[in-house]
Order: C-alpha cells, then structure tokens, then sequence
C-alpha cells in the first residue's frame, strides 16, 4: 500500500504500544520523570496550543533549548501538526542567530526560560517571530523582553490533550531543519522531509547499524539542536527505549551519574564529550550498563575506542555523517570474517568510519572520474540516499554541494576493497606541503594516543618554503608532562618524516565549534604565521 511515511506514525506507535516507558529529563529545576503516556498527551497539548498561536502546517517553529523532556515534545508535536521543527543552535554568535531564524522564517520561538537572555539583544531584529513560548517551572511572561511571550505550561494546561494530526500530509513535505556551518558565509538551512526522517529512524533499529529497541535506554549527549541530535529521539520514541535527557550544560560528571543511575544502554555524542567522560569514569571506575557509546562529528582516535574497551569493557562504536545527511552516514562494525584479524587490524578498521548504512550510496571521486576503492587512492566522498538533503534552503550555495543527484560532502577519504571509509581530512583541513597532502585527522588520533596527551589538534600554517606545514595542538591530562621532542620522537615510526609537525604548541584548551568539535579555523587564523620566521609570527 501507499501510505505515507509520516512522523505521525512513529509518535502514535510509541504512544500506543509503550505507554509505560519512561522518560528522564534533566532539568534546571531537577530530573523530571514521566511515562510516554504523559510525555503524548503533554506533546498533543503542545500541538494543540501551538495551533491556537496561529501556527499552520508548512509553518516554521524554531527551538531554543537544552536537551530536555521540552524539546523532546517539541521534536514530535511540531512536525506531527505538519509544520517544521528548526532546532537553533544556542551557541551561535547573535548575529547568526537572528540570520537563521529571519531565513527560516520561524513564526513561534519555543525557547528555555534561561536562556531566553541570549534573545533579548536581538528581539528588534525578528520581524517574523510573533511568539515566544518560555520554557520552565515557573514563568511570568509579562516579564519578559521577549515580547508576545507565553509560558510553555500555562499555554499546555489550557489545550487539547486530544489533538489529533493529519494522516494525509505528503510524505515528502518539510518536517524540519537545521543549519549547519559553512566555512565562510552564513549557515545553510538543511531540510528534512519526513520521508527521510522516518526511513533515517527505521535505519537506526537495523542491527547493522546502532540496532536501537525497546530494551535500550537511550541518551542523546549530542546536542538537540544539532543534526536531530542524530536521530536518537525519533528512533527511541518510536520503538518504545527508555529515554535519557541530559539537560543544562551537563559535565562529565553529572553524565557519568545519569549514565549509572539509569542504567544507560546507548549513548551518543562527539569525540570530546567521549574524552571528558573517559577521564571521569577513570577518576571514578565504575560498572555500566553502556552497550554501545556511539561516536561522530569528528574522527575518534584509535586510542579512545581502546580505552573504552580495554579498561572499561564499554563497546565503542564510531559512526560518521552529516547535518545534509540526517545524519548518519556510515557505521564502523567489524563484518563477521573480520573478527578472526588481529587486534591492531581490528582496531584499525574500527577506527575508520565505517561502512555505508543500508538504503544509501556513495561513490569516491576525484577530478578523473570514480577513484578505485583500494584502500589508499582518495577522493571526495559522495552521498546520495532518502535521507540525504538535495539542497540548501533558499541559498544559492546549493549547486556547489548538490551536483546531479549527489551530495557532495567535501570530506576526502579512501576506500577498502571491503568497503569501509576512511576519512583522511576534510578538503579544509587538509595540508598542503609541498604540493602533497598531510591528513590533520591521523596526526591528531596519533598523538591523541600518547598517554600524556588529553586533546590534540593540528592545523597547516604557513610555511616560506613548503607553503603549508603542519603544527600541532595539545592539551596534557593533567600532571602529566610530555616535550615537543618526545612527541615527535612518538610519531617517528607511525609517519613519513614529512609528515611530523613542524612545531607543538601546548594549550590550556581546544577552541570548539558550537558542537563541540576543534575548532581549528581559530588555530588556523590565530598561528598563520607561527611558522613564518617574522619576529610577530609567534602569537605566545
Ligand atoms: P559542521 O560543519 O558544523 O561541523 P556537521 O555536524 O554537519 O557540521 O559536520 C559534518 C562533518 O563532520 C563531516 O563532513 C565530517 O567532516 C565531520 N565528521 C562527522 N563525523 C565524523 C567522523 N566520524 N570522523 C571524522 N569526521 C567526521
């Protein structure tokens, strides 16, 4: 039969079939816990009142918020309605804010009461928003600068815990975006259809990918306002796991008692939220019921799936994809021939990103044509698939990206003959010396293994004579001492001696992106002529 593939479908499926299951949120006033049941009728309330605000189907309603039980009913009773759910990044420069929310349109603001102070600066200047709904235990609307605004509870009370939605929405309509960052200009608007997000769910529960089930509980550490925060909340709702949110700001440590407390069976974030947690856990060892840490948004170094696994006994399983690709892309299991490989061919493979997630495709290119999946020869990796975005909203930028039916990912990577991406660099981050490629990524998961070093990163600085070389960021764990010499010394024999950074600066911290990733154009911008041999090159 034809029917539509609907958000619709999966929220019903969860409130019908598992309205016992809980969810736990943590919040700014403590940890809120309830059952689907409660969480789909609060979520009907929302839609219900949202409709009273004057929102229609095709309507834009951005969310501003931590990952809490909140914006979880918003994840659902936005699209369900049939409008668009855009998930904000909070942790944008005001300017981008108001950029992405004047480009999306967004004519409801769902924002959480604390950090509505983010808003008020720019409030003038959001001609299209006619509400903001302020989430919290205990609002008073008439106290805000953000004007017409509504408390998210008092608004809930007063609606209809029977709303019902639409069953004939077109399956390819817009259920919600998400901005992602571009290496100059604004952030381009990706657009989800819900189409692809429910067939993105349905991939999230094959066993070859992260086989999410109502035996798990689930945990987005990955924030909710970044790439559907990967998935998770769609899948888990609609196949009944316990739901784990972990709120304001959290730090290792409060993730660390979540994850203990509530038996936490999956749980996803970037690669520096796994390193923060990893030093917490060693500080207080513990038994956990993680099956699987999922790790994505930059590449994890060899070494952090060996800690995790070796010390801890905890499956690590390193996933890549991207906000234009809902986003997962690619998941790195072992195939079951390739268990009997030695422990060093094992740990490579997983630490690669893995093989294509079933029901997409890709290719490798270079400016020939297909490059051969060899394992060494590189190419821009190419996507296309039902939940691979196909433009950017409303940008011109699109047909840099989207070229006949492929995404192009500006992501260079080799392939195996069996099929597993490894990414070497991003096309942006790569360095040029000499005319060849040195990939940032090995060099930061290498030096990320020695047992001194907390976080690495290295960036191409200028350079007289090679035009680029590549210098290298650490971060020490702390009391621990490590020179640029024994560094060097470390990677003799992993690297071409071409390869080995030129320099080693050691930091207090990595910049991170709004997500959490290093942020290396700051580096970039801020050492360009570290290399240079002028007297102001050295910005220390
Ligand atoms: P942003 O550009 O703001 O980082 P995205 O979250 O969409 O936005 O980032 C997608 C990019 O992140 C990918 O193109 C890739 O370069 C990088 N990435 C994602 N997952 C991985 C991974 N597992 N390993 C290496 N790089 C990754």
């Amino acid at each position: 039969m034809n029917t539509p593939l609907l958000l619709e479908h999966l929220f019903e499926y969860g409130e019908t079939y598992y309205p016992k299951k809980e969810i736990v949120s943590r919040t700014h006033e403590g940890i809120v816990r309830y059952t689907y049941a409660e969480f789909a009728q609060r979520t009907r309330r929302l839609s219900s009142a949202l409709a009273k605000l004057g929102v229609e189907p095709g309507d834009r309603v951005g969310t501003f918020s931590w990952n809490d039980h909140r914006h979880l009913e918003a994840y659902f009773a936005i699209p369900c309605m049939g409008s668009v759910l855009h998930t904000v990044n909070i942790r944008l420069a005001p300017d981008q804010i108001a950029y992405i929310i004047n480009h999306a349109e967004d004519k409801v603001l769902l924002v959480d009461a604390d950090l509505a102070k983010l808003l008020e600066p720019i409030r003038d200047k959001l001609p299209t928003v006619k509400a903001f709904v302020l989430m919290g235990d205990q609002i008073n609307p008439s106290d805000s600068v953000l004007q017409p605004a509504y408390s998210y509870e008092t608004l809930l009370a007063e609606s209809n815990p029977e709303f019902t939605y639409p069953t004939n929405l077109d399956e390819n309509s817009p259920m919600g975006m998400c901005y992602t960052s571009a290496t100059t200009g604004n952030p381009k608007g990706v657009v989800y259809s819900h189409r692809g997000i429910y067939l993105h769910s349905m991939s999230m529960g094959l066993a070859n990918s992260s086989a999410l089930s109502e035996n798990d509980t689930v945990m987005p550490v990955v924030p909710m306002f970044h790439a559907n925060a990967w998935g998770m909340p769609f899948a888990a709702i609609w196949f009944g796991a316990k739901v784990v949110l972990p709120g304001p700001a959290p730090t290792p440590a409060i993730l660390l008692d979540l994850i203990a407390q509530e038996r936490v069976t999956v749980a996803a974030g970037v690669p520096t939220v796994w390193l923060g947690f990893l030093q917490e856990l060693e500080s207080r060892p513990q038994p956990l019921a993680l099956r699987m840490v999922l790790c994505g948004g930059s590449a994890a170094p060899a070494s952090l799936i060996r800690a995790y696994e070796e010390r801890h006994g905890i499956p690590f399983v390193h996933a890549y994809g991207m906000t234009e690709t809902s986003p997962l892309a690619t998941f790195s299991r072992l195939k079951s021939y390739q268990q009997s490989l030695s422990e060093a061919e094992r740990l490579k493979i997983r630490a690669s990103q893995g093989l294509l997630v079933p029901g997409l495709a890709m290719r490798l290119v270079n400016e020939q044509g297909d490059v051969p999946w060899d394992g060494t020869q590189m190419g821009e990796l190419l996507l296309r698939g039902p939940w691979i975005a196909d433009e950017y909203y409303r940008d011109e930028r699109t047909k840099d990206t989207f070229i006949d039916g492929w995404l192009h990912t500006g992501d260079v990577a080799t392939v195996d003959a069996e099929g597993f991406v490894r990414l070497v660099d991003r096309t942006k981050d790569l360095i040029k010396s000499g005319g060849e490629w040195i990939s940032s990524v090995d060099l930061e998961n290498a030096i990320m293994g020695h047992p001194a070093v907390l976080e690495a990163a290295v960036v191409g600085v200028a350079h007289p004579k090679w035009d680029e070389r590549p210098l290298a960021f650490v971060v020490l764990k702390p009391n621990q001492t490590v020179t640029k010499e024994e560094l060097q010394d470390f990677l003799k024999d992993q690297f071409a001696k071409w390869w080995l950074p030129d320099d080693v600066v050691f930091l207090e911290e990595i910049p991170k992106t709004s997500v959490g990733k290093f942020m290396k154009r700051a580096l970039r911008d801020r050492y360009h002529n570290y290399l240079s041999g002028e007297p102001d090159g050295n910005p220390s």
